[in-house]
C-alpha cells in the first residue's frame, strides 16, 4: 500500500455509516485503489507537502446510489477519489494544477466549483486525461 494513503480511507464515508451501508470493496477491485494511490495520490502528496482528505473513495452500488453518484461513476470500481485540503478553492486548486500537468490520469474534474477535486486513473487508460469543470 501507499506511503500517505490507505485502503481504510477509501472506504471511510460518513454517508454509509450513517444509513448502516456495507461498503466494503471487492477484493478485485483492490488494485485499483493501488494503481491510483501509487500514481496519482502519493506522488501528489509528496509534491504538495500537507495533508490531503479523501471525501469518497469507493463506493458500492447502494452508497453511490445514496449520494447521487452517476451510474457509471469511477468510484464504483475503486479507480476514482474526491480529494479536499480542507483549506480553501486555492489550495485545491494547487492539486488540479499539478495532477493536470505532472500526473496521468483518466478523469479529472474540478468540481463543486473548486469544493473539492475528483480524480480517476483506469488501467490502460493513464493517459486518456479528460477534464471537466462541474
Ligand atoms: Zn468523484
Amino acid at each position: 500500500m501507499g506511503k500517505y494513503f490507505s485502503i481504510a480511507e477509501f472506504v471511510k464515508s460518513d454517508t454509509a455509516d450513517r444509513k448502516g451501508i456495507n461498503n466494503r470493496i471487492p477484493h478485485e477491485f483492490v488494485p485499483h485503489v493501488e494503481n491510483l494511490i501509487d500514481k496519482v495520490l502519493d506522488p501528489l502528496r509528496e509534491w504538495y507537502g500537507k495533508p490531503i482528505y479523501v471525501n469518497s473513495g469507493y463506493r458500492c452500488p447502494e452508497l453511490n446510489r445514496a449520494v447521487g453518484g452517476v451510474g457509471n461513476s469511477y468510484h464504483l470500481l475503486g479507480c476514482a477519489a474526491d480529494l479536499d485540503t480542507r483549506l480553501s478553492k486555492s489550495e485545491n486548486g494547487k492539486l488540479f494544477e499539478y495532477i493536470k500537468e505532472h500526473l496521468p490520469f483518466t478523469e479529472l474534474g474540478w468540481e463543486g466549483n473548486g469544493a473539492w477535486i475528483h480524480v480517476a486513473l483506469v488501467l490502460g487508460r493513464e493517459e486518456e486525461k479528460e477534464v471537466f469543470y462541474a
